[in-house]
């Protein structure tokens, strides 16, 4: 066997470390799939001036504005506050925009008033972004100042806090600064009435909620609507992909994608997305267009993100092995039978590996994906789910020698434990969250989908971890050959609940609460078991430190499974006022004794706490004729140059 010398890790800044992920097995695809893949991934690229904007109003062009300083700045770059200046627009590339891309605050800048205004001033005039009205660099600065550097401007990017106008306190750009949290309900409670109740599309999924002349109004996100230079850009990838795709099927996939792109119909779009569940044959798979709605206080607008993958055969053995007993899981969870499904459907799940990371998956991705998110498409056709192994193989890598088990964890038997066992669980527990967790259950009949409103992300979460963790104890697995015995599972026990506990801890900033979906749910399972199970699980000192100590396993897995059937039930009831109480009352405080314990502990270690990927570039090599002869991959490009590069490039808004 051959040492692997891939450069797994890069830059390092602030809170965040770059990684570089490997396109494993690209070679081996035919070149048509290159093809595919190579059109797929620019059409992924070309999305990521919309993310900017979702994100903030101010986005686009406070990033003209800082590339232009970061190239064209005259003076000393050896100063401190260059240096500050350069960690700071590094983030805000990292964030797609001046917040923070997990906990949502917005990032302080580093360097001073004087020298933002000092650099605005030595830029070419003709690089500055000018606003409407805007003749002059002095009336640019005046105008970006506050929402660069005044902590009471636009604070936050998502603000869930109960009992505020959830809108109005959030700088995202999803509803007109002037629009209530209450006039937004309102409108798309009356969007759903007068909808298909049986069907119901998503809704405002594909909009900008704004007020004209005192009447609401949504700006469509579509081809000649709002986003349409870059909506048409991405058609045009879409169509050179069309003749390369692997059967008929993906064709009409990316047909009706471009339809949708085109109309910006959501009948259309859950058309697509029940074709693109159903095309299950090929070996390159791919997401564009706007998905996830962590980003929208109310949960209705989705991010737009981009990327590409092909099916890692080795691996995908694991997940294969679990879709083809999905009921067996179904029928044997601890959920009320009410809440079952009779017939589970389609769960298909793969291992990929990753080919580009586009939008809301760019820099920072997630490792497992679930869609569609539309119940009913899932309930009636089903869901597909990927778990991308060359992003979790960078993860591990980087993860070597970090120190972090000898620190966190509380004895060395439980880290030998860890080492033998928490790589290979961790995976399964991922696969058991993606393909068997979220597609698990049903909403009974009559009930509003969107029930647990700002809670439902959370509960949702929980409830797929709940489902992973529940089973991870089962002998089932030991009896399918995906875990190696009896004593594996506590690995993935220790784990979860000292990252839930404890470590998750350290990407919270000093005086912050936690914001995320999953870093809510992680706290709430392992603290309401905290609480409920102390023959299972407790909190040990030892010499000023805090460690999880876990009494009893098998108890640990009861808990799981009696949260889990809670859980479940809240889900199907849409029983608000529990999830409420119980997402407030476990998943979100932070006690400040014990996290400022964690952080000091965690500095010493020097590390990052959030991980994010360079792309790899796509290089067509082509005859004499201009026909493509192979699809080169090339890696090593820079942080801040491909950054540069997409702004240039790929800009269109
Ligand atoms: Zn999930």
């Amino acid at each position: 066997m051959t040492k692997d010398t891939f450069q797994y890790t890069d830059e390092r800044f602030a809170d965040l470390q770059l990684l570089r992920y490997k396109v494993s097995g690209f070679e081996h695809l035919s070149l048509k799939q290159k093809i595919l893949i190579y059109h797929l991934s620019e059409a992924a690229l070309w999305g990521r001036d919309i993310l900017w904007d979702q994100n903030c109003r101010y986005n686009l062009r406070i990033r003209q504005l800082l590339e232009a300083i970061y190239t064209d700045y005259p003076g000393d770059r050896q100063t401190a506050d260059f240096r500050e200046f350069t960690v700071y627009l590094k983030r805000v590339w990292f964030s797609n925009g001046i917040h923070h891309h997990y906990g949502s605050q917005k990032l302080r800048p580093g360097f001073s008033r004087k020298f933002f205004r000092q650099a605005v001033n030595a830029v070419p005039a003709g690089k500055l972004p000018l606003g409407e009205g805007q003749d002059s660099a002095e009336s640019l600065i005046e105008e970006l100042l506050p929402v660069l550097f005044d902590p009471q401007v636009m604070s936050k990017r998502v603000n869930q806090a109960e009992g505020e106008d959830l809108l109005l306190t959030s700088a995202c750009n999803y509803y007109g600064p002037d629009i209530t949290q209450e006039e937004a309900e309102e409108f798309y409670r009356c969007q759903k009435e007068l909808g298909d109740k049986l069907r119901p599309v998503m809704y405002g999924m594909n909009s900008q909620l704004v007020k004209e002349d005192g009447t609401l109004k949504e700006r469509i996100w579509r081809s000649g609507g709002m986003y349409g230079p870059a909506i048409d850009r991405i058609i045009e990838e879409l169509q050179a992909a069309i003749p390369y795709a692997e059967n008929k099927r993906q064709q009409a996939v990316i047909k009706k994608l471009i339809a949708f792109y085109r109309t910006g119909d959501l009948k259309t779009f859950d058309q697509y997305t029940i074709l693109w569940v159903e095309d299950t044959e090929g070996e390159v798979d791919f997401t564009n267009g706007f998905t996830e709605v962590y980003g929208d206080p109310l949960g209705l607008k989705a991010s737009w993100e981009g990327y590409v993958n092909f099916t890692d055969r080795e691996a995908t053995r694991r997940t294969q092995i679990l879709s083809e007993n999905v009921q067996w899981f179904e029928d044997h969870s601890p959920v009320d039978a009410r809440f079952k499904k009779s017939v589970c459907k389609g769960v298909s799940a793969r291992v990929v590996n990753a080919a580009i990371l586009g939008g809301d998956l760019y820099p920072s991705s997630a490792i497992g994906i679930n869609l569609p998110n539309n119940d009913w498409v899932r309930a009636e056709h089903g869901s597909k789910s990927v778990t991308i192994g060359n992003l979790t193989h960078a993860y591990d890598e980087a993860a070597k020698g970090s120190g972090m088990r000898r620190e966190f964890v509380i004895d060395a038997k439980t880290v030998g434990m860890l080492d033998k066992y928490a790589d290979a669980c961790d995976d399964l527990h991922t696969d058991l969250h993606e393909c068997l967790g979220h597609g698990s259950g049903r909403i009974l009949p009559g009930i509003d989908p969107d029930s647990l409103k700002a809670y439902g992300s959370t509960i949702e979460e929980a409830r797929a971890d709940l489902f992973g963790l529940y089973y991870m104890a089962d002998e089932k697995l030991i009896e399918l050959g995906l875990l190696p015995d009896k004593e594996a599972y506590k690995a993935q026990y220790y784990s979860y609940l000292m990252n839930g506990l404890l470590t998750q801890m350290v990407r919270i900033e000093p005086g912050h609460q936690i914001e995320e979906a999953h870093m809510r749910n992680r706290a709430l399972i392992s603290r309401w078991t905290l609480k409920h199970f102390p023959q299972a699980l407790r909190l040990t000192e030892h010499q000023g430190k805090t460690y999880v100590e876990v009494l009893d396993y098998p108890t640990l897995r009861t808990a799981f499974g009696t949260l889990l059937a809670e859980v479940q039930r809240i889900k199907s009831e849409g029983d608000y006022d529990a999830a409420r109480t119980l997402v407030e009352n476990f998943g979100i405080k932070v006690d400040a004794e014990l996290h400022a314990q964690i952080l000091e502990r965690y500095k010493k270690l020097d590390l990052a706490a959030y991980k994010g990927f360079i792309n790899p570039r796509y290089e067509p090599e082509r005859n004499a004729a201009g026909k493509i002869t192979d699809i080169r991959v090339i890696y090593g490009e820079a942080y801040d140059q491909q950054m540069l590069r997409y702004s240039r490039v790929y800009h269109t808004l």
